[in-house]
């Protein structure tokens, strides 16, 4: 696993594990600082019907942009976080924004759309998650069922029970849960059908070779059949051409995100680009 400073796939010198190490901890610090001062920020990819061609929801992703003008990607600086105490705080902040956010969109033409959230392992396994979000979402107006939280198939796997049992707390409160990066884990069948969740996300791993393989096709349209026995919604990830977009109709796919159907954008430019929810978006 080479997000563990730790563990390396060559074997390093201990210098070289040191100066990781120092690089790590100097990135932690420069992130609580991040937080405090406002450096952190959220763009909405939009989720599109790809059959009524309209924006069903969006994504929530988080931004770091440092003030020299140099901005550090979520794929770098979460597993930095995850490894402390600040992904709880980021999470906190994540999850306050978003539903601020959302709770401005009312009386709007995007009233009531749905915002994904990612969600870290700390924060699913933590007893307080449900009553915290429930007293968000009731202080800032904002109906739970249009909170869609985002967890991946490894984060079920290392502690399965208290993830499930938060999962369910969550869902008898009325947040949706959608599993993200589907595919790319191990998740059984016989688990993926106990789970308390309301979509998968088609990893855009599988989506990138549609076009140009039969197997990755093949994957592409047992996955939505799955989603169809399991009545699960499916939303395919990763759709940047025409091509791709055309297979996954063909496969009777209805959601999909990429960069073909809308770039994550800040809340004002979305508002802009999407006046109301049936503009067609490319
Ligand atoms: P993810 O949840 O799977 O998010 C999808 C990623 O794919 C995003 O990258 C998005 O910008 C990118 N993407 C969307 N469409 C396309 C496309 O057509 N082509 C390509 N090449 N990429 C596309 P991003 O924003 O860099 O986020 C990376 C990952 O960081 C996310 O993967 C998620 O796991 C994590 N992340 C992002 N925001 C948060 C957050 O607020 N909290 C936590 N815990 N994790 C987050
Ligand atoms: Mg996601
Ligand atoms: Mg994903
Ligand atoms: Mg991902």
């Amino acid at each position: 696993n080479g997000s563990n400073v730790f563990s390396t796939s060559s074997p390093d010198t201990l210098a070289e594990q040191r100066d990781r190490l120092a690089r790590r901890m100097t990135m932690e610090a420069e992130l609580r600082d991040a937080l405090q001062t406002g450096q952190l920020s959220l763009v909405y990819q939009p989720i599109v019907d790809i059959v009524a061609g309209q924006l069903h929801g969006v994504e929530a992703l988080i931004r770091w942009h440092k003030p020299g003008g140099e901005s550090v990607p979520p794929d770098v600086f979460i597993p930095i976080a995850e490894q402390s105490d600040l992904i709880i705080h980021i999470g906190r902040w994540v999850l306050g924004q978003t539903l601020h956010d959302l709770s401005s969109l009312q009386g709007g033409p995007l009233e009531g759309l749905k915002v994904h959230v990612n969600m870290a392992a700390s924060e699913f396994t933590s007893n307080a998650l449900p009553e915290m979000l429930r007293a968000m979402s009731m202080r800032l107006g904002v109906p739970a069922p249009q909170v869609v939280l985002e967890l991946t198939e490894g984060m079920l796997m290392s502690q399965p029970e208290q993830v499930m049992r938060v999962m369910h707390r969550l869902r008898e409160i009325g947040f949706e849960i959608s599993l993200d990066d589907f595919g790319m884990g191990h998740s059984s069948l016989a688990m993926l059908k106990s789970l308390p969740i309301s979509s998968l996300k088609i990893d855009r791993s599988f989506v990138r070779d549609l076009a140009s393989g039969e197997r990755d096709r093949a994957i592409a349209q047992t996955i939505m059949d799955l989603g169809q026995h399991l009545q699960l919604e499916v939303i395919a990830e990763g759709i940047e051409d025409e091509a791709q977009l055309a297979v996954l109709q063909a496969c009777g796919c209805r959601l999909g995100q990429g960069y073909l159907l809308g770039r994550p954008l800040p809340l004002d430019d979305l508002l802009h680009a999407f006046p109301s929810r049936r503009h067609r978006p490319g």
